[in-house]
């Protein structure tokens, strides 16, 4: 199949019938359908992932690589591999990712977790702040990240402190880009250090403007740090074009990488230089093999990296990676459109209603790929959808189930399933079949 050709044609105008089956659903491992039941005797069939932007699904091909890893490179040919096969994975699959995320070459690597590359590159951006001494960011950001930033706020004493910003309450199905510029420019001047930001909210799905933000911070001379988790792999990201200068992002959620798959970073290339790694490890190193007593950093992106890559999951991360590649992200874009169309055609018509809140804005271009509702028995709801119906969304606090679009693997059956199961469990209230107490991740 050509994707190139097809991915151009079939920009932002995929037909019904193109949603109703997805060619790369057959290169992932799909649990066999167990033929369960309803009470009324329906049966629910196959399950429902509907949260591949928490933890994106095996493929196939990922089991056959970690087999060749595991054999092979670690079983037959043990150190050997690191020359034939390892040295040179975090920046193999850091490129494979660049093209994703609109990098140039040697401005994407693969190291650490979201958190920690997000810790290296704010500490990085930050020594060169001068006598700036304020960090903005979203109040509605990602935990990690609120306390990422504060942390190193605190390490840095006094002179340093960060300003999370409401653009919004977490209901941003009525905002807009201009007024989430306007609060940010309200707030930037010649003593902000730097704005971290997620490129896409990971409650609800709103999208920043990732060349209008950049392009605004740059006018008040601060860098802007972001968060890709929840776009890349799934949406198109262009950070060239926006002239960003560092980004993080995760490799378990649309890159469908592993639980706890290493992360990637990216650092625009004339900063490189100029920026130290907070954490000086052996592998950042110029010439790590050579055992020099003093630290003298890699000259490019390498010196971003610290200590022996965790071999494995990093491997596990690059057949996911080439799916993505191989399908193109403006067909995968196109498809999150479709499909999330289509799930916010059946809200109007049949879940507003029944109580769901829409938190996402229904612009396009103003969300990632996954849908937010809120319901006053949102925990309950949830259960009832995961254990009656085999639909599986995930709950955030405080009410907010969400749906993730995987253009890679979901299909139109997918959210006609979620619909009816949402319709079912307030019209039948099941969910009063569950606690409303919260317990473990979903
Ligand atoms: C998922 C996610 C993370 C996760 O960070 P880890 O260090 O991998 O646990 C961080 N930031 C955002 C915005 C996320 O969505």
């Amino acid at each position: 199949m050509d994707n190139r050709s097809q991915s151009t044609q079939a920009r932002f105008d995929l037909s019904i019938d193109d949603l109703r089956s997805n060619p790369f659903r057959d290169r992932f491992v799909f649990e066999p359908a167990i033929a369960t039941q309803t009470s009324d005797g329906t049966p629910h069939g196959e399950m429902v992932y509907l949260d591949g932007n928490s933890l994106g699904r095996l493929p196939t091909s990922t089991l056959e690589r970690m087999d060749q890893v595991l054999r092979s490179q670690w079983g037959d040919q043990l150190i050997r591999s690191w020359n034939l096969h390892w040295l040179g994975l975090a920046n193999r699959i850091g490129e494979k990712i660049g093209r994703l995320i609109g990098a140039k070459t040697g401005e994407t690597i693969v190291s650490e977790s979201t958190s920690t590359n997000l810790y290296k590159l704010a500490w990085a951006l930050l020594a060169h702040r001068g006598k700036r001494t304020r960090i903005l960011t979203d109040a509605a950001n990602f935990p990690s990240d609120l306390y990422v930033l504060a942390g190193i706020a605190k390490q840095a004493g006094q002179d340093l402190e960060v300003q999370p910003l409401a653009f919004c309450g977490t209901d941003t199905s009525s905002l807009s880009h201009a007024s989430v510029l306007e609060v940010l420019e309200s707030q930037l001047d010649e003593s902000v250090a730097l704005v971290s930001l997620s490129h896409v909210q990971y409650q609800s799905g709103y999208a920043f403007d990732l060349k209008a933000t950049s392009e605004l911070c740059h006018r008040f001379g601060v860098p802007i740090l972001w968060d890709l988790s929840h776009s890349v792999g799934a949406i198109k990201i262009d950070l060239d074009a926006a002239n960003a200068d560092a980004a993080v992002g995760c490799t378990y959620k649309y890159l469908n990488g592993g639980p706890g798959a290493p992360a990637f970073l990216y650092l625009r290339s004339d900063l490189q230089a100029i920026m130290q790694n907070p954490i000086q490890g052996w592998f950042g190193a110029a010439s790590p093999f050579e055992f020099q007593p003093d630290y003298i950093p890699s000259s490019g992106l390498e010196r971003f990296l610290v200590g022996t890559p965790p071999v494995l999951s990093t491997a596990a991360i690059e057949p996911g990676v080439d799916l993505v590649l191989e399908a193109g992200i403006e067909w995968l874009h196109s498809r999150s459109i479709g499909l999330i169309e289509a799930f916010l055609k059946s809200y109007e018509t049949r879940l507003a209603q029944l109580g769901y809140g829409l938190i996402t804005p229904r612009d396009p271009k103003m969300r990632g790929s996954h849908l937010a509702f809120t319901h006053e028995h949102g925990w309950q709801i949830t259960q009832d959808l995961i254990q009656r119906y085999r639909v599986i969304p995930d709950f955030r606090e405080p009410n907010i189930i969400r749906f993730g679009i995987t253009p890679l693997t979901n299909q139109l059956s997918d959210i006609e399933r979620a619909v009816e199961a949402m319709e079912a469990s307030i019209h039948t209230e099941s969910y009063r079949e569950f606690s409303s107490k919260r317990q473990g991740v979903t």
